[in-house]
């Protein structure tokens, strides 16, 4: 089943006759529209994306399963999506009530005399963490990219050089590989790695530092995500315990995922493990999330999910540990569920590893 079918059976499902997608991630998902603005129309036996001229040539490339509309000025976006509207004979729509502001729903009242709007719950989360083939193709590309460039980062980080010089030689490795990065590199070291989302700074690597590199490439629209912690120069018993207690917890973590199990027990278990030598109380985050067209896509792997374990879903796995003055560890694979487990895909090595070599 395509996509778009999954949708048309999802509205079926939830009584929506019409709906007016806005967001980009969600119209990126089921179009393969990379743009930055458009919308789409949908009811069972209608489908239309509209946009403006500045996307006319690259829609009429990407979007293949509905016609393409579009607008220029000194049309508007509010009377050109209405206008449409009415020649689709829509008489009620749902809009996405977690996206729309009032404001635009003011709007589009004002100028929808005689169409029922209504908010809809949103549909496009549960259907979008399950990955087509297709999708697990293209995050699998942008695993094997993030892959290379930290084999490629490896051989130049040693003490003297600063986090900034590692985190633009990552953002130069995958943007002169033809592809974006999915999100700012983190490159923290020493005390500055104790903070999980720190930014890079120019500060020199300095023997017995952790440094974390967290970073991720987009390929074709879809996202990698990936963690390492190294050491620098010399590593003491203290490093090795940490790390270890991290890789432990991330190997009992992977080992459990498989069809069924609750995204809750999974992070369970990365705390238990950390307890066991009294870590997990620098243990803040949650334990993964959902990966694909966005890098924190739909499905949460912390305390209070209620997400279960299905085939196709990609998540990230990723504990870490934070000790405020000393520094901290995390270590992130990206890994599908298949029918009987996982399929890990990233593959950088990651035992501990001292830097230079
Ligand atoms: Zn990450
Ligand atoms: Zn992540």
């Amino acid at each position: 089943m395509t996509n778009l079918e999954r949708v048309r059976e999802k509205m079926r499902e939830k009584g929506i006759s019409a709906i007016l997608m806005t967001d980009m991630a969600n119209i990126a998902w089921l179009t393969g529209f990379s743009g930055s603005f458009g919308f789409v129309l949908l009811s069972q036996d209608q489908a239309r994306f509209l946009t403006d001229s500045r996307y006319t040539i690259q829609a009429g490339e990407q979007v293949k399963e509905m016609p393409v509309a579009w607008y220029q000025s000194p049309t508007t976006s509010d009377d050109f999506i209405a206008s449409q509207i009415h020649e689709m004979g829509f008489k009620q729509l749902c809009f996405e009530s977690a996206h729309v502001t009032y404001a635009t729903f003011e709007r589009l009242r004002d100028k929808l005399s005689g169409v029922e709007l209504k908010g809809s719950e949103d549909i496009f989360s549960a259907l979008r963490m399950i990955k087509t083939p297709d999708e697990i193709a293209r995050v699998r590309s942008a695993c094997g990219l993030a892959d290379a460039c930290f084999a490629h980062v490896s051989r130049l980080i040693m003490p003297g050089v600063t986090e900034w010089d590692v985190s633009m030689e990552i953002e130069f490795f995958i943007r002169r590989s033809g592809h974006a990065l999915a999100f700012d590199v983190i490159a923290v070291s020493g005390e500055n790695s104790a903070r999980p989302h720190g930014h890079a700074t120019e500060k020199k690597l300095e023997v017995g530092d952790f440094l974390t590199l967290d970073f991720g490439a987009k390929v074709d629209g879809y996202c990698s995500d990936i963690t390492r912690t190294v050491v620098i120069g010399e590593a003491t018993d203290r490093h090795r315990e940490i790390y270890g207690q991290v890789l432990k917890a991330q190997l009992a973590c992977l080992d459990a995922m498989k069809p069924g199990a609750r995204a809750a027990d999974i992070d369970a278990l990365a705390r238990a493990v950390f307890d066991e030598i009294g870590l997990a109380k620098y243990f803040g985050h949650g334990l993964g999330h959902g990966l694909g067209s966005l890098v924190h896509d739909a499905g949460r792997m912390n305390a209070t999910s209620q997400d279960i374990l299905e085939p196709g879903q990609i998540w990230t796995v990723e504990p870490g540990v934070y000790l405020p003055g000393f520094g901290g560890v995390r270590i992130e694979d990206d890994a599908v569920i298949t029918e009987t487990g996982i399929e890990i895909l990233t593959h950088a090595p990651k035992g501990l590893m001292v830097l230079p070599g």
